[in-house]
């Protein structure tokens, strides 16, 4: 919220008022202001209605903040895939998906799936376009993975998740996914956005690994501004100063966004670590902080894998984990409604 004071007010006094009812602030110098002091109640304040503000002497007017994101903000807070429920609250099961980094073959992809399903795992994954680092790494089958992916899935009974890289892949993988992954490297591109989007089929949107929050539920605003079902957000490691690991494991915007904000988000510390020994506790501290599910990446013979060997989990591993998982998630601790996610705003372009 946004408080404005009147011209003859004394700001110093006002500040304590707020001060004195448990509320943060800030003051703003905003030019459109017209001179007059501005203070943002910030997030994370207590809540506090309108009139209340009003009524402190000095105080002229007070605005809620327009959302950034209005139909992320309207999205149901539970959403539903094929079965497969995210978030919404304490009463919900995790959602597991598992699979090879890349489909490698129709032999690997089928052996997988018949030893993943019957773990619980719901979302078998693994990626037809793969998004490499250098042009002579292996790039993935494309069309033909997709295939034997949905087939694979379609024999065990599992849902399908996997990757548009392109705009020229989105038609394509929208006929076999169940959930279109956006990676990460393409967070930022619209254009994906928009296409993947206008299928209408639900998102799997990563988060960029140098996107802030605010850019993350932006770029969910862009799919679903055309038209598509439902965007699950996937937390996958940040860029930070250490590099003891791939990424930096972002677990505050996994607690914020879910928590706090009630959006789903799933967790997946393979792409966050780079190094399987430290997904077991990665996965169990990500459930703590809220997260509606996991993608791990899992891989008969990790040694032998064409992509992200080292992070992958043997399928005996893999069982570990969700064994070890409880049945339902812990997200309904949070007393009370969540609060708006048009608190996350900060600057944007
Ligand atoms: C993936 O999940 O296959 C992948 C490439 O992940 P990310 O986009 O998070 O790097
Ligand atoms: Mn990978």
């Amino acid at each position: 919220m946004i408080v404005t004071l009147d011209p003859e007010a004394v700001s110093e006094a006002v500040g304590r008022e707020l001060a004195r009812r448990g509320l943060w602030s800030q003051r703003l110098s905003d030019p459109r202001a017209g001179g007059r002091v501005q203070f943002l109640i910030r997030p994370g304040s207590v809540p506090v209605a309108a009139e209340e503000l009003l009524a402190i002497d000095g105080v002229a007017a007070v605005a809620a903040a327009e959302s950034p994101h209005p139909r992320l903000d309207a999205q149901p807070r539970r959403v539903e895939v094929g079965g497969a429920t995210f978030g919404g609250g304490g009463d919900a099961a995790p959602v597991f998906m598992a699979g090879p980094c890349s489909v490698e073959s129709p032999e690997q992809i089928f052996s997988l799936a018949a030893r993943l399903a019957p773990l619980g795992v719901g979302f078998l994954r693994g990626g037809a376009y793969k998004p490499r680092t250098s042009p002579y790494s292996f790039q993935g089958h494309g069309a033909p993975a997709l295939g034997w992916l949905r087939e694979a899935a379609d024999a065990h009974g599992m849902l399908v998740v996997t990757e548009a890289l392109g705009e020229e892949h989105v038609a394509a993988v929208a006929e076999v996914a169940d959930l279109i992954q956006i990676g990460s490297r393409n967070m930022h591109y619209t254009p994906l956005l928009r296409a993947a989007g206008a299928t209408g089929k639900p998102v799997l949107l990563k988060r960029g690994m140098n996107a802030t929050i605010n850019e993350w539920l932006l770029a969910a605003e862009y799919c679903l501004d055309q038209g598509n079902a439902a965007v699950v957000l996937c937390e996958r490691g940040i860029r930070a100063f250490d590099r003891s690991t791939r990424n930096v494991l972002d677990l505050g915007a996994v607690a914020l966004l879910s928590r706090e904000h009630g959006l789903p988000v799933i967790v997946d510390p393979s792409h966050a670590t780079g190094r399987r020994d430290l997904l077991a506790p990665l996965s169990r501290a990500a459930l703590a902080a809220g997260a509606a599910g996991l993608m791990l990446e899992t891989h008969e013979d990790p040694g032998r894998a064409l992509s992200d060997g080292p992070q992958a989990l043997t399928v005996g591993e893999l069982e570990a984990i969700i064994r070890a998982t409880p049945a339902r998630l812990a997200t309904g601790e949070r007393s009370g409604q969540p609060s708006p996610i048009s608190s996350c705003a900060s600057a944007q372009s």
